[in-house]
């Protein structure tokens, strides 16, 4: 180890360690913890969340970091940990103290306004709080950019580093292109799929033991995690022995369960996944848009296949036969995949799914290029879904008021979602061609799939960039034409396009 990183050490070590008992605070509160501990628990959190951020920005590391700038003796791996602090540096010097210090307090309020107006159904109520979260916004990207760019371009670097507006311009035409006339196709085409069954009464214990059956059978390893429930489903990656991941059982929805488990069980191989000298570390972890690469990789394109279901639907059967003895695994299979044209993002179909994003860039590329004001945000947010869905919100909380997003100033956010749905379908086309992927979802082999994601993706964080890593699996850089291709295919065959 080099001196000066000998020196830099202790700091990295107690800025993880707040960070662990963060992250596990944090978890317990979303699970566990009784309803009347909010509150002296959120004081702890705000102390030690002081103390993170005092442990790598001060002083003393600001000298050692510019000693290590020009230390020759670094092994890339210390090199990766020096950048990433040196970009947080960067990031954080240029705002004016005072500024950040009122812009935090901002939005450690607006949270709670944000939710009283979607609960009120009025956007009024939080639009003066969301006008100065964007000129907070606003201002922090000028300090940051060289003159003439565009800041809506630095942030979007913040979530995915290399995908500026060009790509994703370029990346939402072609939906727009291929898939809102796709959609309108399928809406227009009298969509029989008949999916009564999965709004039956289900026993949430029964699919308390069916989710953890198939978080194992997908590869996640309890030795190394937990799975328990909480409002909203996430993952929580301590370290990569330690993955902690929730679901939520509704009674009268089947779905939702198996689909979230699915879905966090994809990030959690992922942290799992980590090489072990990375984890605990400031690179042990993934990008936005890649982390959603390998959950919506599992959830939709290995999840939703027929592949996949084969060996294992007699299972679900067997275990809730009073509701699916007559549901055939073709038609659960249409069930899961159905596609309908709706308001709430987080309750899309996979198909639909990236429009709900686009909509969100094309907004969010107008408010900072000023080409809009928080005012006109409710009515072009319908107009959109007018235009792109063929829907109407009839009020805000199921329009423009919907996501948390903003009321944490994360703009530039969105789009990750997107891009980890088109990296999958890339991932998937690169698989197939190296490996027998049908025969192994046959034979319930995903080991050998999760060890190549494992050794091309996970083990690396972001010691890699999302483009070097797509670049050194697959060949070719992130291609979003994969993305079109994989949605045409599936869903031509499930509604039977081609036969017109
Ligand atoms: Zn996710």
């Amino acid at each position: 180890m080099s001196e000066n990183f000998e020196k830099l050490k202790p700091y990295l070590d107690k800025n993880m360690a707040i960070n662990t008992a963060l992250s596990l605070l944090s978890w317990d509160n979303e699970t566990l913890a009784p309803k009347e501990s909010i509150d002296n628990t959120s004081k702890v959190m705000g102390i030690l969340s002081d103390e993170y951020f005092q442990s790598l920005i001060n002083d003393d590391v600001k000298n050692i970091l510019n000693k290590l700038s020009r230390d020759k003796s670094l092994t890339p791996l210390e090199k990766s940990i020096c950048n990433e602090l040196k970009k947080e540096y960067q990031k954080m010097e240029v705002i004016p103290k005072q500024e950040y210090r009122a812009y935090s307090e901002l939005i450690s309020k607006s949270h709670h306004i944000w939710s009283r107006a979607k609960k009120e159904n009025n956007f009024e109520i939080f639009a003066p709080c969301l006008k100065q979260i964007i000129e907070y916004k606003r201002k922090f990207t000028q300090y940051r950019i060289k003159n003439g760019k565009n800041p809506y371009n630095k942030l979007l670097e913040d979530f995915e580093e290399g995908f500026t507006m060009n790509v994703l311009d370029n990346f939402f035409e072609k939906l727009k292109n291929e898939i809102v006339p796709l959609v309108k196709k399928i809406v227009d085409k009298n969509n029989k799929i008949d999916k009564k069954y999965n709004r039956l009464k289900y026993n949430v214990e029964k699919q308390k033991e069916f989710s953890q059956w198939l978080a194992e059978y997908v590869g996640f390893n309890f030795d190394k995690g937990v799975l328990a429930e909480s409002e909203h489903a996430f993952t929580n990656g301590i370290h990569n022995h330690d993955v902690r991941i929730t679901t939520h059982y509704y009674k009268k929805n089947l779905e939702s369960a198996i689909f979230s488990t699915i879905h966090e069980t994809g990030h959690a191989i992922y942290e799992m996944g980590m090489d072990d000298s990375i984890t605990q570390t400031l690179v042990g972890h993934a990008t936005y848009g890649m982390h959603e690469s390998q959950s919506r990789f599992f959830e939709n394109i290995i999840g939703r296949s027929e592949e996949f279901w084969k060996p294992i639907y007699s299972r679900l059967q067997k275990l809730f036969n009073k509701q699916l003895k007559d549901i055939s695994l073709e038609q659960f299979i249409k069930g899961i995949n159905k596609v309908e044209a709706s308001l709430i993002r987080t309750e899309a179909d996979e198909l639909t799914y990236s429009l709900h994003i686009m909509i969100r860039y094309e907004i969010e590329k107008m408010l900072f290029s000023n080409k809009i004001e928080v005012e006109d945000l409710p009515q072009i947010w319908n107009q959109k879904y007018e235009q792109y869905l063929g829907i109407k919100p009839q009020n805000d909380a199921e329009g423009v008021l919907q996501d948390i997003h903003w009321s944490s100033g994360d703009f530039g956010y969105f789009p990750s979602y997107a891009i980890g749905s088109a990296i999958a379908a890339q991932i998937f086309y690169h698989i197939k061609s190296i490996m027998p992927l049908d025969k192994y979802l046959l034979e319930g082999n995903l080991k050998s799939i999760i060890e190549y994601l494992n050794e091309h993706i996970h083990k690396y964080g972001i010691t890699k960039t999302t483009n070097e890593i797509i670049v050194d699996m697959t060949g070719e850089p992130f291609n979003p034409d994969y993305y079109i291709k994989y949605l045409k295919e599936k869903f031509s065959k499930i509604y039977e396009l081609d036969n017109e």
